[in-house]
């Protein structure tokens, strides 16, 4: 079972340095354990942040410790009722080639032609809930009004740009380079995109939504969210999913210097997490599943072939912008 392991605690962008590469024989599951044969590790943003010391919503990862993922995989042998042989499964089973498990947070998944395993880590995952409840609950969206995201050819952005538009909304993405904006606009149906590394954000945002911004989804944080907050309009929303330019800053970035604009425009501005919305998931899959199958909606993964040994290598992606829709490593 080859397994990597947080060696040292980043400073700045993760190097080779910080991962061990380790390998353990395959144990029989405990009783009540199943054990999973890891096919496909979600790469996400947050696995920055748990690298870190410190107090945040779970704890970091310890150092020695298999690195924390979000992953599917095969049921290969269990003592668990819930689970068989065989079954697809989701769940946070870490950087390795097998994982055992006591079931709990466990997912079985059905994936099928139209609809296979990365999307149950994308669309239908993790990601896709945190576009949806943050969106629709964080956002407090209403039909027709003008929404700005930004990351908005990543995972979580591209989708939430698409649920605006199924609620007619007017819907600008922020991201990086021309085929991302390309494919935003001409894929996904978003009806404006902005080039952060080519353009002026502010004034694009001001021709592209001259009327102002009534919930912009701020995945970056820092100059994009700043730009953002000078053209929001009168009780704006802005959910604060996340802030990925910040998550590798080696200094304390300057932080935005146009707040003022939620009191003046008495807009809200909210942080929010996907784990706060649990109860709620399958009723939210099941919506965006017939979304999926109605074709209003499309998933988009980013499937990388390779090893788990890949897993650094691959993480980096995600802060280079390398991705377009949900990176995910597929265990060759
Ligand atoms: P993405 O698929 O969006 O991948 C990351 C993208 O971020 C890259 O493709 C890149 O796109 C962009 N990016 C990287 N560095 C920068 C930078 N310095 N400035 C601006 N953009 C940058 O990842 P996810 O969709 O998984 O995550 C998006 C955000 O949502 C993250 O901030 C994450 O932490 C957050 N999140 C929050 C959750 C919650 O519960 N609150 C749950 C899940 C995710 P580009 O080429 O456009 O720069």
């Amino acid at each position: 079972n080859h397994q990597v392991r947080l060696a040292a605690r980043p400073n700045g962008l993760p190097g080779p340095d910080v991962w061990d590469h380790t390998s353990e024989p395959v144990a029989e599951p405990a009783e009540g354990h199943i054990v999973v044969q890891v096919t496909h590790v979600s790469l996400d943003p947050a696995m920055r942040g748990w690298m870190n010391d410190g107090k945040s919503y779970v704890p970091p990862v310890g150092i020695g410790e298999v690195m924390r993922a979000l992953a599917a995989g095969r049921v290969v042998a269990s003592k668990n009722s819930g689970f068989a042989v065989g079954d697809v499964v989701t769940g946070t089973f870490g950087v390795q080639e097998y994982a055992e498990s006591d079931g709990a947070g466990v997912q079985t998944v059905h994936p099928t032609d139209e609809v296979d395993v990365p999307t149950y880590l994308a669309l239908l995952g993790m990601t896709g809930m945190t576009a949806y409840f943050g969106l629709f609950d964080v956002g407090a969206l209403k039909d027709g009004e003008t929404v700005v995201v930004s990351g908005a050819a990543g995972a979580v952005g591209s989708v939430v740009g698409q649920l605006a538009k199924i609620k007619g909304c007017r819907v600008v993405g922020i991201a990086g380079g021309p085929e991302k904006c390309a494919w935003i606009v001409d894929e996904l149906g978003f009806d404006a995109a902005i080039d952060y590394r080519a353009e002026n954000v502010k004034k694009a945002l001001r021709a592209a939504a001259p009327d102002g911004i009534d919930v912009y989804f701020d995945n970056v944080g820092g100059e994009i969210l700043d730009a953002a907050l000078t053209q929001l309009r009168f009780g704006a929303r802005v959910p604060i999913c996340g802030a990925i330019s910040t998550y590798n800053a080696t200094e304390v970035p300057p932080g935005p210097a146009n707040y003022m604009s939620l009191l003046v425009n008495r807009a809200r501005m909210e942080g929010f997490l996907v784990f706060d919305f649990v109860d709620r998931f399958g009723a939210a899959a099941k919506e965006m599943a017939g979304w999926l199958a109605e074709g209003k909606l499309r998933s988009r993964e980013d499937v990388v072939s390779g090893q788990v040994s890949d897993f650094g290598e691959v993480l980096l992606r995600l802060f280079r912008g390398e991705n377009t829709g949900k990176l995910v490593l597929q265990i060759a």
